[in-house]
């Protein structure tokens, strides 16, 4: 409780930091208000208030105005992301609220990891745009990410940010790097797959599947998952002390295993829907206009984003169980 006690022991905050709180908490506030949806504001507004004001509590003055640049950093990138078309209004409001907390907490170690999947990710989104036109009507979003995208990759990091931040256990930080190892993997294996001149094939059944389908796998794909995988963890590996070839396997294999899961349960329990106009496969519930489409495979709430979220989730668990057993 350092605001009872820095109040309680009689010494007022300076101006210049009260002033930087006030900034900063008004900020996290309103995008916690802006994003939030049926009635969750209730919920995130206080919490992630209080959260970064135990952060600003917990810092020097220094930091309390660094807190503010990364604020201002991570606004930069949003609205970059959204001039380019990466991200939906929403999505840009939602990265803008997972920067601030993020970088506020971790700085620049943290920064680096989760700038290269962004800056990244958005690249090799727009290169294979052209190609996924041609895909059009398989693939259930666009290239556009919403903020429940943006949450279904950045999630797990902002409560391995959190977990870190009242604990200051490494690990956090290394489980961090294997969820956004694997959303990198998953973004690089599905993006450079698209090139791909051979037909995917099921990752379950390895039989020929059209381009596009979830849980159809390439070699060229799998290549993706090996570079992605590997350029993040490079990315973020180094402020952790200990043998930093042994983390930089654990890392990247754990985000080639979440991504991996990724397509496993793509091809297993994510819901497939067939459209009665086309009567193509989608992982949409209109197509062709308006048509309804009818639920064929998988579970109905299991869609792209859930996927996502067990990929990130499932990179950095495997983070955790690497640790516990080799280290
Ligand atoms: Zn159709």
């Amino acid at each position: 409780m350092p605001i009872l006690n820095r109040l309680g022991s009689g010494s007022a905050l300076p101006i210049i930091t009260l002033l930087l709180i006030g900034f900063v908490v008004s900020v996290v506030a309103v995008l916690s208000e802006s994003i939030s949806f049926a009635g969750s504001d209730n919920l995130t507004v206080p919490l992630l208030s209080a959260l970064i004001l135990d952060v600003m509590l917990k810092s020097s003055l220094a930091q309390q105005i660094t807190v503010v640049g990364w604020i201002a950093f991570s606004f930069l990138l949003a609205y970059i992301a959204h001039r380019l078309k990466a991200l939906t209004l929403g999505g840009t409001a939602g990265a803008m609220l997972l920067g601030s907390i993020v970088f506020s907490i971790g700085g620049i170690f943290w920064v680096i990891p989760m700038a290269t999947f962004f800056v990244l990710s958005s690249i090799l989104s727009k290169i294979g745009k052209l190609k996924r036109t041609i895909l059009k009507g398989m693939v259930d979003k666009g290239s556009q990410r919403d903020i429940l995208q943006v949450y279904a990759n950045g999630g797990v990091s902002l409560i391995m940010a959190v977990l870190f931040h009242f604990t200051g256990n490494d690990l956090f930080y290394l489980m961090f790097l294997g969820s956004l190892a694997a959303a990198t993997a998953d973004t690089w294996g599905t993006e450079i797959g698209i090139f791909s001149r051979n037909e995917p094939r099921h990752i379950l059944t390895f039989d020929k599947v059209p381009a596009g389908t979830s849980g159809g796998v390439t070699a060229l794909g799998t290549s993706g998952f090996f570079m992605g995988a590997g350029i993040l963890t490079l990315s973020g590996i180094f402020p952790v002390s200990g043998s930093i070839l042994q983390l930089f396997i654990i890392v990247a294999i754990s985000g080639i295993i979440g991504a991996l899961i990724d397509s496993i349960v793509g091809a297993s329990l994510q819901a497939q829907y067939k459209c009665p106009h086309c009567q193509k496969t989608t992982e949409k519930l209109l197509h062709c206009g308006s048509y309804k489409t009818t639920l064929i495979a998988g579970i109905r709430w299991i869609d792209n984003d859930v996927v996502n979220f067990i990929c990130t989730g499932s990179g950095a668990l495997f983070v955790l169980l690497f640790c516990k057993l080799f280290i």
